[in-house]
């Protein structure tokens, strides 16, 4: 290790980095070694620092990203240059749009002969591939700047609306010396990294005018009010208010899915019958229907909106009444005078009562059968039993059928422990938030996860046996993508798009590295597979076999799907 061997008067690029991370409580490295940082690597365990190391630099990222989201800590990746940087920037980019914190940091090659692509090994000019993707993007070309850069970066990806940032080391910077005395003061530590924004006392006053005058309000929470950590606040809000919720996807748990007020079970109706929503950390993108059409129901809504980027406001409809600002001093604003507010009416309460019950009770006869091989209902309600019991555990879950029906029957007590495909709808954050999750929290995970959407990240489970992680994967084992039983119409021997090697054993790919293996095909076994799995706190994978036939294509996004018939009968 070349770092070793430095006079003790003088310090180095590498050590600086690893300096200037610690110094802000940035003690966790997900990464992927290689030229030119794998010494960072081994200093910075040898330095204390965990160092995860992964299989690939995109899972290294969702792993960051997730730890980020967690913690309002920016989560750090470290990868190689150019291939490897580029398989991080789909997780920086991933990040980004979900608006959680995180730095790429990668190493670079040789500046000058980068610049005049003079072909030097791995190169690439990889800070202006990073801007369009992330919330910012800076190089540092001086061990001196190191300190200032890393403090500019962690800015950057914190405050504000969160988002991943890119950070540029060129091989050159990492083994520069400068004095250790110069070093020591270039080291910068942030002062109120996440500094509160208070909203303004009018745009406070008008939000609450609208509420006093609302027939049918409606909360609407995202996972910008479960990132705040606002928890109590919220909880006050919505309880002293009266006013029924819905959470949004990564929102689930931030007031328990069974509370009375929840009104997930009458989505479709709240959100055609509302009249006034207040939308706390939540976009009106495609994941609420553009806050238009059909689902919004025929009259016009009026919207109250929290949020910490004024560039949301209005981004697809009107906003009546914008709140800008952090989620937790918003929500305290909102609560000052919640007293003045009048209870929602027992007519639109009793609406929805009714509607959930009607839904919940047609949904419990499906989720009651117990078919062999088991379809995603009744596999998922053990998946909801078992989690009930564990209250702790964090889920991660994606998917197309196993992603829509998960979110749907899996209910969630805590707040942040549900980590899913997000804004994107992305495949293959499996493994890498299951991975950031456990090494996070330290307590248990389940990624519920389908079969295809396992492959994106599935070399990953040797990531989780060589540390020992308290992860338990749950394969949703169908034969391929959305359903099994596609053939190819040719007769050709190659197969149909959509399908996999037919009773595939993912059970015995964790057993190659020395995890669990469990191959279930009743809800008794899976249930009795999870429970020992959880309990055990070791790493495993359960191969559940769901129904071939059991999908439906794209899983509920089918009206995102172009089918080719359309064409044809036009
Ligand atoms: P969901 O998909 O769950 O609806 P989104 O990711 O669409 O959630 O929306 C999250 C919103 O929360 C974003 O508009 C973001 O600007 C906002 N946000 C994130 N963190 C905070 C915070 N601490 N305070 C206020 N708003 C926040
Ligand atoms: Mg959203």
């Amino acid at each position: 290790m070349t770092t070793d061997n430095l006079n003790p008067h003088l310090t180095d690029g590498f050590h600086l980095v690893i300096d200037a991370l610690k110094a802000n409580d940035l003690n966790t490295i997900f990464g992927l070694v290689g030229i030119p940082i794998t010494d960072l690597c081994r200093l910075a365990q040898a330095e204390g620092m965990h160092f995860i190391g992964f299989r690939h630099e995109q899972n290294a990222g969702n792993a960051a990203a997730i730890s980020g989201y967690m913690t309002q800590k920016p989560g750090i990746c470290l990868t190689v240059s150019a291939p490897g940087f580029l398989n991080g920037l789909t997780a920086l980019a991933n990040a980004t749009v979900n608006c959680f914190p995180m730095i790429l940091i990668s190493g670079s090659s040789e500046r000058e002969i980068v610049d005049l692509q003079q072909g030097d090994y791995e190169e690439m000019d990889q800070l202006n591939a990073a801007k369009p993707y992330c919330k910012a993007a800076y190089r540092i070309n001086k061990a001196e700047d190191i300190g200032i850069g890393i403090a500019r970066a962690i800015r950057a990806a914190v405050s504000g609306r969160p988002g991943g940032v890119y950070l540029d080391l060129p091989a050159q910077l990492l083994s520069q010396t400068i004095t250790a005395e110069h070093g020591k003061k270039s080291i910068v530590r942030v002062v109120d990294p996440v500094p509160r924004q208070i909203p303004a006392q009018d745009a406070v006053k008008r939000a609450m005018d609208i509420l006093k005058g609302a027939k049918r309000p409606l909360i609407l929470l995202g996972k910008g009010a479960a990132y705040a950590q606002a928890d109590a606040d919220i909880r006050a809000l919505v309880e002293q208010s009266g006013i029924p919720y819905l959470p949004m996807s990564m929102a689930k748990g931030l007031l328990p899915d069974n509370h009375p007020q929840s009104a997930s079970a009458a989505r479709s109706y709240v959100l055609a019958e509302a009249d006034v929503v207040l939308l706390i950390g939540a976009r009106l993108n495609w994941l609420l229907a553009h806050g238009k059409g059909k689902t919004w129901g025929k009259e016009p809504k009026r919207f109250i909106q929290i949020d910490i980027s004024p560039t949301e406001v209005d981004s697809n409809v009107a906003i009546e009444a914008p709140v800008i600002g952090d989620i937790g001093s918003c929500v305290n604003a909102l609560l000052a005078d919640i007293a003045s507010l009048p209870k929602p009416s027992a007519e639109w309460i009793g609406a929805i009562a009714e509607r959930k019950e009607k839904n919940m009770k047609k949904m419990g006869l499906t989720l009651d059968e117990a078919p062999s091989p088991m379809h995603f209902h009744s596999a998922l309600r053990v998946i909801r039993d078992v989690i009930k019991k564990n209250p702790d555990v964090n889920l991660v879950n994606e998917g197309a059928n196993t992603l829509d029906y998960c979110r749907a029957i899996v209910d969630m007590y805590k707040p942040r422990k549900r980590f899913d495909s997000g804004t994107w709808g992305i495949m293959g954050i499996g493994m890498g938030y299951a991975i950031g999750a456990a090494v996070t929290s330290g307590l248990p995970v389940v990624a519920v996860e389908g079969d295809s959407a396992f492959g994106f990240s599935g070399m990953e489970v040797e990531t989780i046996c060589r540390y020992k992680l308290p992860i338990t994967v749950v394969v949703f084992n169908n034969n391929g993508v959305y359903r099994g039983t596609d053939v190819n119409p040719t007769g050709h021997h190659h197969a149909a798009p959509t399908v996999f090697v037919k009773n595939a054993r993912y059970d015995k790919m964790i057993e190659a590295f020395g995890g669990k293996g469990y191959h279930v095909t009743s809800t008794d076994q899976l249930e009795a597979a999870l429970t020992e799995a959880i309990a055990a706190g070791k790493p495993a994978l359960i191969n559940a076999v769901i129904d071939e036939t059991a999908g439906t294509e794209s899983g509920r996004l089918t009206n995102l799907n172009p089918a080719a018939g359309a064409t044809k009968k036009a």
